[in-house]
Order: structure tokens, then sequence, then C-alpha cells
């Protein structure tokens, strides 16, 4: 069978796109100030809520998570709860019918793998394991690994969800064609580790503040020197 090529091999160029780190980490925490990583819920709330959050935006995630945890006192009860039922409480978060039954599957899953609705243990794995690990899981791709991770675990995962492949590929730290998926270990060999969690916060910040789907405002844009798709549109106009 023919070996999947390291997403890493896909890009050109490393060093030149790797330079870009330095000044626009610098920039961009000028503009949105230094974070520190700091647990705000832990593994499990991490995945459920992230799998509500599947193609939906914060706010209809946040709703649709906050009437799970009301609607059932534990894990187990969402487990065995009616699936017309649980999927009435997810329906703020959309694709409900799809969303119900994957919640419930992961939770079985875990349990029967660890024996308890933890997920505390993959801290103690490596981190190419625990994302397997969570990968593994049906529903579950590398964003949400990652998020999980570095978000619950404080753990070196660079999550790459819509607003940072926009603006990364945008400025150049990955090719056009480089998929979703291959765009984390590229944003993890760019980045440095200790800078996963701030870095990931920045992008999104600049995504919906700035650099904005439809149109990107780059006429106050603090990184517009970097940016190699406002510098090819300069040469152009
Ligand atoms: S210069 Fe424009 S395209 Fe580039 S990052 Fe800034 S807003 Fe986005």
């Amino acid at each position: 069978m023919a070996r999947r090529k390291d997403p890493i091999e896909k890009v050109d160029n490393l060093p030149a796109r790797k330079a870009k780190y330095l000044p626009v980490a610098a920039a961009l925490t000028q503009v949105y100030g230094p974070l520190d990583w700091s647990r705000q819920q832990g593994g499990m709330d991490e995945l459920i809520s992230c799998i509500l959050s599947q193609s939906t935006n914060d706010t209809n995630r946040d709703r649709a998570f906050a009437r799970l945890k009301k609607a059932y006192p534990d894990w187990e009860a969402v487990r065995f709860a009616d699936l017309d039922e649980l999927t009435e409480v997810v329906r703020p978060a959309g694709l409900a019918n799809q969303k119900a039954p994957r919640i419930q599957n992961v939770l079985q899953v875990i349990y029967e793998k660890v024996g308890e609705y933890s997920i505390d243990f993959l801290n103690d794995r490596s981190l190419e394991d625990a994302k397997a690990w969570l990968c593994s899981l049906r529903g579950v791709g590398p964003k949400t690994a990652a998020i999980v991770l570095c978000f619950a675990y404080g753990r070196p995962a660079f999550p790459v969800d819509t607003h940072i492949y926009r603006v990364s590929k945008r400025i150049g730290f990955i090719p056009d064609k480089l998929s979703a998926n291959d765009a984390h270990p590229v944003m993890e060999a760019i980045t440095p580790p200790e800078d996963y969690y701030q870095f990931h916060i920045q992008l999104i910040q600049h995504g919906r503040d700035t650099c904005h789907a439809r149109k990107p405002s780059c006429d106050r844009c603090s990184i517009v020197e970097y940016c190699d798709y406002f510098i090819a549109n300069a040469k152009t106009n």
C-alpha cells in the first residue's frame, strides 16, 4: 500500500513560511494582547461541546450545551436518553439528527474502552497517541482532537478551525491547496509549541475582526506587509 504523504512534505518553501511567524505573532499580540492558557472546562465537556459545535457558531453550540447539561444529571443519563428527546435538547446546535446519536455513540465507546465517562487518561499518553485515540471516535477529527487536547489539557496541539484555515492561507503559512486536516501539523511546525494556544486564539480573533471570509478589511490590518494575499493583490491593482 502506498505510504500516505506527510503533510509537511506537501509544503513548499517551509522556511519562508516559518519566517513569517515571529513578526505576525508580534503584531497580533500588539492588537489582541498576550493570552495565557487556563482551563475553562474538563475533557468530557470540551469533547461533547466540540461535537455540538460542528457546522455551527459558538452561540448555537453554547445554547445546545447548556440545554444538555440542564436536561441530564450526568453522561450516563445522556448516553441512555431517549434519542428523540436528546435530539430535541441539542436542536439549537443544528444537525441534531446527526449530533445526538454521535454523542451517544461517543459516550458508549468511551465507557466501554475506559470504564468511566472520562478521558483524563489521555493526559498521560503521548500527544500522538492521544490524538489518534480521539480520532478513532466516530465523528471526531483532527480539529476536535486538537481543541480537546489544547483547551482542556494544555497540550501542544494546534487546532485549525475555519477562521484559522482562511487567515493562514492568506498570510501564506499554509499553501492554498492544503486541506484543513493537513493544515494541523503544518501550523504545529510553524508555531512554537508554547505559543499554540495564544496564536490559535489570536488568529481566530483576527479572522472575526479583520480578515473576514468575504471581504477582508486589509485597510486596517496590522500584518499587511507579511500577507501573501495582500501583496499579490497590491501587485495586480
Ligand atoms: S492583509 Fe488582508 S488578507 Fe491579509 S491578513 Fe490582513 S486582512 Fe487578511
